[in-house]
């Protein structure tokens, strides 16, 4: 007797779980202004689901016949592996132009757009790092699949953000009320664009720190200042260390000068050391988004006050997250 085959696919739940997802099916994730609370806590609830999943079992079938590609036209370690760790644990596939797109046809001249629609027809969705601002947008106006922003040169890291945003939160218990503190370079770095922007919707209090030339952006500013928050910017870390709940440290973005000479001037203005910890809160954290490059002394990871590679791994909960959503299976 034959007996009857279960269907190979169940319709009616993949249309359910297309329209799911909290809005982020379909969608691409270009800025941090796209997320309200609302989402930012659906998403962080769906990471720590992640997280709870991967401690016990280690992978899921969720996103079995779907493939990432990640196209990354500038060096990466963490995002790149995270996204590729994030989408095989969820059982997808990667294709990955990771190691260089010196070996891809954008070495023969190939228009991002023309890179784009032509990696679209092999996936479902697609990781994008650029050298130039707006460069996820361009991609996401030839594409017809989601694209998520991996870093727009100094423009924003949105992933990053989410990522940080969740660590404070899972690390503190909170996020409203904190005094955070951003050091180093607030000219270039994008991750921290990122970050004050995601900030501006929770009651906290800025500190900035950063030689002169690397201050925080104008229009930044301008959002924080227009959103009434407290915010102040000095040289000195000694100013912000005693009140800090969160110092995030980055590195001086050596790629991003056009005159080196300028770039020696300023690289080695800060570094967390052992003396400087004694001086911070006890409840305090320390994050940076990697790579550090002489920011925090090697001496202060074993403080359990440093946070950085716990903020390494939340990023692929945060990016298992990101792709189920964006996939639609919420
Ligand atoms: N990894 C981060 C980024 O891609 C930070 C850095 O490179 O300093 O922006």
């Amino acid at each position: 007797m034959v007996k009857s085959l279960a269907p190979l696919f169940d319709l009616q739940n993949i249309a359910r779980v297309l329209i799911t997802g909290n809005g982020l099916a379909g969608q691409d994730i270009l800025s941090v202004s796209q997320f309200d609370r609302e989402t930012l806590s659906y998403i962080f609830g769906r990471a720590r689901e992640m997280r709870e999943m991967v401690k016990k079992i280690g992978g899921a079938d969720l996103l079995k016949g779907y493939v990432l590609t990640c196209l990354f036209y500038e060096p990466s370690t963490r995002t790149s592996a995270s996204f590729i760790a994030a989408m095989e644990r969820l059982g997808g596939s990667v294709i990955p132009i990771t190691q260089g797109v010196q070996f891809s046809s954008v070495s023969k001249g190939e228009t991002l757009a023309d890179t784009i629609r032509t990696l679209e027809q092999y996936s479902d969705v697609i990781v994008l790092r650029h050298p130039d601002i707006g460069s996820a947008q361009t991609a996401a106006d030839y594409a017809d699949i989601p694209i998520i922003n991996a870093g727009d040169g100094t423009g924003e890291h949105p992933t990053q953000a989410l990522l940080d945003l969740f660590t404070i939160r899972e690390e503190l218990g909170t996020v409203d009320g904190l005094k955070v503190a951003m050091v180093g370079d607030l000219r270039y770095g994008r991750t921290v664009h990122s970050l004050t922007k995601l900030l501006v919707q929770y009651d906290v209090s800025l500190r900035f720190v950063s030689p002169e030339i690397l201050r925080m952006p104008m229009v930044i500013m301008n959002e924080i200042i227009d959103a009434g928050m407290d915010v102040r910017e000095t040289h000195d870390v000694a100013d912000v260390i005693e009140n800090a709940d969160v110092l995030y440290v980055t590195r001086v973005q050596k790629e991003r000068f056009t005159d080196l000479a300028q770039y020696e001037e300023v690289k080695d203005q800060y570094e967390i050391t052992p003396e400087i910890m004694e001086k911070a809160k006890d409840k305090m954290i320390v994050l940076h988004p990697l790579p550090r490059v002489g920011e925090i002394h090697y001496a202060v990871d074993h403080d359990p006050r440093a946070a950085y590679f716990r903020q390494v791994k939340n990023g692929m909960y945060i990016r298992m997250a990101l792709l189920a959503g964006v996939l639609g299976k919420a």
